[in-house]
């Protein structure tokens, strides 16, 4: 099956919650790496989340539309964060809401200087949603670099889930990379711990605070 690195697999597992912040000038210190998880509700972000960092019930984001309007910073050390997005594309959310979750998304990523990578989660049945293409579009306008997990990859055999990836990877732009991904099966998850380690380490070293007078 699919094996695990303990110590990729530790990296990941010291993920604990900091804060819930209602917009961006909440956050932390904009300083380290930040990693953001963003996509449609019920792409399977949570279950990635937790996946991800070997915990059942990290993140554990209501399903209601008015309690998901929060920004979930999770820390892995003092300069190292992950940080979930609100779940966009409520139907039934109100306008008003659906708006204030661009604006706040928009600030958010053209103001952040440590975020480093947006990982967007998209269910393979269903990928580049008109909102997931505004989501690339903000990311990739400022040079932020977007990983793509194609969730629930097992819901597919695994020839039409290699279609996919390949369909996608033509098709997404220079900056966004993509990969197959499933909690189910595991498949994946190694992969993507992989690469969010190689972002964290490349951007998120601590700072040696100066010296106080
Ligand atoms: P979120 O709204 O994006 O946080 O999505 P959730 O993580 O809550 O997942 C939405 C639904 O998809 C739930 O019923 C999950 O059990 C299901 N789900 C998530 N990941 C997978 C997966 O890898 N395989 C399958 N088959 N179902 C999944």
């Amino acid at each position: 099956m699919h094996k695990e690195d303990p110590q990729l697999r530790a990296y990941f597992a010291r993920a604990s919650f900091l804060k819930s912040a209602p917009d961006p000038a909440h956050l932390p210190a904009d300083r380290g790496a930040e990693i953001a998880f963003a996509g449609r509700s019920n792409a399977g972000k949570s279950s990635a989340l937790n996946a991800l960092c070997a915990q059942k019930t990290l993140a554990r984001a209501s399903k209601r539309p008015g309690r998901t309007q929060l920004l979930n910073v999770f820390v892995l050390d003092e300069s190292k964060r992950l940080v979930d997005l609100p779940g966009y594309g409520y139907a039934e959310a109100p306008k008003e809401m659906r708006q204030n979750w661009g604006l706040v998304m928009d600030e958010y990523f053209s103001s952040r200087q440590s975020l480093k990578l947006t990982v967007l989660m998209m269910d393979i049945r269903h990928p580049l949603r008109p909102f997931d293409e505004m989501l690339i579009e903000s990311c990739t306008a400022r040079g932020l670099p977007v990983h793509v997990l194609l969730t629930k990859a097992d819901k597919l055999s695994r020839g039409a889930a290699m279609g996919v990836l390949q369909k996608l990877r033509h098709a997404l732009p220079e900056g966004v990379s993509v990969q197959l991904f499933s909690v189910l099966s595991g498949q994946g998850i190694e992969e993507a711990r992989g690469f969010l380690r190689g972002v964290l380490e490349e951007h998120g070293q601590a700072e040696v605070p100066a010296e106080e007078s």
